[in-house]
């Protein structure tokens, strides 16, 4: 954009060359007109400065969102797709409240802590498979 200030230049030099003044209506206007393509030429200028800094800021982000999506996507399909395909089983249960058939995933089953919520009344599923301790969670039953 460095031309467009050699150019206003240029035409500033020429009318001086041609000793225009702002003596004359005309040459008033012609001096005006150059004074406003110099503004023009900042203003350019500026502009194409802030958007090279924006063009660098857009690619870095563009970056960091590479490398963020290639941890989230190599988590899922490698830790989680694959072992879900290759390794975990799912095991059908029946939702003690409703009686829907839900799949659960054995690891999930193994994890004491894990709570499952029956997708079909959203209550939650205590299962004891292991061990018959139904006193702790399941107190349902009882009134
Ligand atoms: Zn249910």
């Amino acid at each position: 954009m460095k031309y467009l200030y050699e150019r206003v230049s240029y035409l500033r030099g020429l009318a001086d060359g041609l000793q225009i003044s702002e003596d004359t209506k005309e040459g008033k206007l012609l001096i005006q007109i150059v004074d406003v393509l110099e503004e023009f030429a900042d203003a350019v200028n500026e502009l194409a400065e802030v958007h090279d800094e924006l063009d660098e800021y857009v690619e870095c982000i563009d970056e960091d969102l590479a490398d963020v999506e290639e941890e989230v996507f190599d988590d899922l399909y490698d830790d989680d797709y694959d072992d879900y395909d290759e390794e975990e089983e799912f095991i059908e249960v029946e939702c003690p409240h409703c009686e829907h058939t839900v799949f659960v995933e054995e690891e999930v089953l193994e994890d004491e802590d894990a709570d499952i919520i029956c997708p079909n009344c959203h209550e939650p599923i205590y299962l004891d498979f292991e061990d018959e301790d139904d006193d702790e969670d399941d107190d349902e039953e009882d009134s």
